[in-house]
Order: structure tokens, then sequence, then C-alpha cells
């Protein structure tokens, strides 16, 4: 009879897909089987995650990376907005995480549950334990829906409560526009750092647009409650924000977030965080959108995150500012930049010039400087194009004015960027618009 050894041997191999691409985890007994040594370990598979594996598959070689990500799909989440504007399909937003991965990558199909930075190695959540000489977290945001109270019940049981944030949530969305007769349409932005802090506006204009076209805006109250005390955090686009948003007929309120939802009562209710006064709306439309924070896995190490909870790094390097062999990007990280794929494309290349040198023995010279961008959708056909830095500065690829709304930018947004993620950023070869700005400026100079 065959030895569990044995057995567990047998299943590794069979687990094992063309050059060694899926690792399957195993149970307890099979922990020292599994266990594993690598050049680099990726911790996730999302933007950040496979921008820097695509990078590196071929500088390192077969069997010397690996990615550890849970999920079979992996969302360009950047569409989830023109999803729930009905202007792409869920379908078009995802592809599976298998597809993305390069020629001679590991694929550990697992969640990571512990971090042991001094000893340079990983536990998976089934127990096993992977050693790597450098590491790379790219772990993105948690969604925190359950910290408003009565929100999960309510996007589960009213069809007209919806949210843009996670798959099954956003394919409500445009059933819920779609079905809007009168009342109050709200749309919220809440209390903590958000991936794409835009997308909470995008949606509602497109809600107008949508409102409009079927004839139904004079019985429509479209209601912005933000928690925060502007529009946008660079003044030049959340001025040009706030006129699009008067000229629409759009009540806004800042320093307003979402605390509770009553789904039987169809109402929504928001704090004050200037003075904690509580204002009661009716809904007849609610999109949310969750609290977020750095993943719990991340935050339980006091060693890897900051006093605020998010991965430590230098903003300049992307290097950990504990542990040399670690570097972070994207959304889990507290650089001081807004949490946007476009910002990881800039990042991602910065963290390459950096790991390669480190990995040669070299001195690290490339510095990121905060690129991040946000295309504003106003409404079908038209966007403000946000790009700026860490000073909040705008950092415009093209010498026009950015604030305007425009249709090309639009094209940009619904027709050109997916191709640029999944032909470019997913695949390591878009490094964000730094040398097309300084060649279309120079252009301009002359
Ligand atoms: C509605 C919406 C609209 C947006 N619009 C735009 C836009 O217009 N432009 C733009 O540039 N950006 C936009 N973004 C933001 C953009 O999608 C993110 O900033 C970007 O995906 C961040 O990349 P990341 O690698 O940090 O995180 P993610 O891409 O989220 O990847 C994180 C990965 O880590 C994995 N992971 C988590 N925990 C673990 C664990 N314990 N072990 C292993 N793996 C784990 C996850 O499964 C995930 O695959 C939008 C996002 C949303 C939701």
């Amino acid at each position: 009879m065959a030895s569990l050894k044995n057995l567990v041997k047998l299943q590794s191999r069979l687990c094992l897909r063309d050059t060694s691409k899926v690792i399957c985890s195993f149970s307890t007994s099979a922990r020292d089987d599994a266990k594993k040594d690598y050049k680099l370990v990726v911790i996730g598979g999302g933007t950040g995650g496979f921008a820097v594996t695509s990078k590196f598959a071929k500088k390192l070689g077969k069997g010397q990376i690996a990615v550890v990500e849970p999920n079979e799909e992996h969302y360009y989440q950047s569409m989830f907005t023109l999803v729930g504007g009905g202007l792409k399909t869920l379908e078009q937003a995802h592809r599976p995480t298998g597809s993305l991965l390069p020629d001679g990558v590991d694929w550990i199909k697992d969640s990571v549950a512990e971090f042991d930075a001094q000893n340079n190695f990983i536990v998976t959540q089934k127990g096993d334990k992977v050693r790597y000489d450098f590491l790379v977290i790219a772990m993105g945001i948690q969604l925190n829906y359950e910290k408003i109270k009565g929100a999960l019940d309510a996007l589960k049981h009213d069809p007209m409560v919806c949210s843009n944030y996670r798959p099954p949530f956003v394919s409500k969305t445009f059933e819920a526009i779609k079905n809007f007769k009168e009342g109050n349409a709200i749309f919220t932005l809440p209390n903590t750092p958000i991936k794409c802090a835009g997308a909470p506006q995008k949606i509602m204009y497109l809600a107008d647009y949508h409102f409009r076209a079927m004839g139904k805006r004079h019985n429509a109250n479209i209601y912005y409650r933000t928690s925060l005390p502007f529009m946008f955090t660079v003044k030049k686009y959340a001025d040009a924000l706030f006129e699009v948003a008067k000229n629409r007929g759009i009540d806004v309120a800042f320093r307003r977030c979402l605390i509770e939802v009553k789904h039987e009562s169809k109402e929504a209710i928001f704090e004050d965080l200037e003075n904690g006064n509580i204002e009661t709306l009716k809904y007849a439309m609610l999109h949310l959108v969750p609290p977020m924070s750095c993943p719990d896995v991340l935050t339980k190490h006091k060693d890897i995150v900051d006093e605020t909870g998010w991965v430590d790094v230098n903003k300049d390097t992307l290097q950990h500012k504990k542990y040399p062999n670690i570097f972070a990007l994207g959304d889990c990280t507290n650089l001081p930049t807004s949490k946007t794929a476009a910002a990881v494309s800039s990042q991602s290349r910065v963290l390459q010039r950096n790991l390669n040198a480190l990995l040669d023995g070299k001195p690290m010279k490339a510095v990121y400087d905060g690129y991040t961008s946000c295309p504003l959708i106003t409404t079908k056909g038209k966007v403000i194009m946000a790009e700026f830095g860490f000073d909040q500065e705008p950092l415009e690829t093209f010498p026009i004015n950015q604030a305007k709304e425009r249709r090309f930018m639009y094209h940009l947004k619904k027709d050109f960027m997916p191709h640029l993620y999944w032909k470019g950023l997913v695949k390591g070869h878009w490094n964000g618009p730094k040398y097309l700005r300084r060649i279309l400026h120079l252009g301009m100079s002359k």
C-alpha cells in the first residue's frame, strides 16, 4: 500500500501544470513536502502583483518566483465604474488568474496567513511554509462593509442598494439605475482612505446621465454625501467637479459619513463629522462605498506596518523601512498618494529598477514621484483626467487643461485603457506616462 508520503508526492505531481505553474496547498500532514524556497515571492495576484511578477519572470528564470493568490479570477477593477454605469459588462472586466501568469512562475493558490520577516518566510492559510530571498507585498486594500451597520443586509436584500467596489454588488448598480422611478438617489464616500477616491462620484454622474436619458431626472433628488471636506484632494480638479455637481443640480454635503442603512424603512443615516449631528435621508436608490483598511493579516504584524496601519515603505524607493529584502506597492502601502492602478504602473517600474539593483549588488537609484491618476467620468462621453504627484500638484501628461471635461479623455478611459491594462500593465510593459509626458511637454515648449 502506498504510504501517505508517496500519495502526497503523487498528488503534488498531478497538481503541477506545465511549467510548474499551479502549486496546490496540502493538508497539514503534507506541510513538509509543500515547503518551498524561492528567490522572489510576490504576495497578491492583483494589479501590482502581476505587474511586478511579469517584470521579473524572465530575469529570475523558471521556478525562482512564486505568486501567492487565492482567487481564480483577476478583476480589472477600474472597469467597475463602467460596469455599474452600464457601459461595459462584468464579463469584460475579468480574466482567469492562471491566464496572466508568466511562464516559469509558480502560482501558490492560497492566502498568506502569517509573515515571519525576520526569518524570510510566510505561512499560508493551509499551513504551507514558503521561504524567500526577496518579498514583494501587493495585497491591495480590505473592504469593510460590516463597519456600516445594516449595509451587508441591505446589499443582500434590497435591489436598490448597490456598490461598485465588489463584483456581486457592482452587478446591482446598473439594474438599480434602470429601475429607478422617483425619490432620492444617494451616493456616499466613507471616512477612510479608499482605492480610486473619484469612483464614488463617477457613478453618480453616470446615474445622472441615465436618469436624464430615461426622462426621469426631474423625479430624482441626487445627493452626494462625502466624508471628505472637498470634492477631490487636488484643488484644480475639486473646483471643476464642484461646478459639474452644481450644474447637474446635485445636493453636495461634505464631512458626512454613512453609519447605518435601514433597508426595511429605506433610510440612510449619516453622521456629521464636524459636530456629531445625525442626518437621516430616505432613499429610493443608494450607492454605498465601504470603509477600507490595510488587510488584517498585515496590520497584525506591527513590524510590517506603520502606526497608521499601512505597509511601511520608503516613499522614494518602495523598499520596506525595516526589512531591506521586502518591497511593497499599491493600495496596501503607506505611500502618500492616491490609491489607483495608475499609481501602481509608475510604482512597478521604480520597484523593478531598485530590486534589480539590489539583486545585482548595485545602489538603488530609482525614485517614485507619487504619480497617480483618476479619470473622472462626468457623464457618458466626458472625462476630467486628474493626474498628480505627492505634493497634490497636477502632473498632467497632455499639454492641455485636463480639468476640462473632454470626449478624447473619455475614449482613453473607456476604449484604450482596458488594452493598456491587459496587454501592458499586468504583463509588466506599462510603466506610467512619465516619458510620454516629457516628450509631449518638450514638444510644446519648442
Ligand atoms: C470601483 C473602482 C474603480 C476604480 N477606478 C480606477 C481608475 O479609474 N483608475 C485607476 O487607476 N484605478 C482605479 N481603481 C483602483 C485600482 O483598481 C486599484 O488601486 C489597484 O487594483 C491596486 O492594485 P493592488 O495590486 O494594490 O491591489 P489589487 O489589484 O486589489 O490586488 C490585491 C490582490 O491581493 C490579493 N490578496 C489579498 N489578501 C491576500 C492574502 N492574504 N494572501 C494572498 N493574496 C491576497 C487579492 O486577492 C488581490 O488579488 C478602481 C477601483 C475600484 C474598486
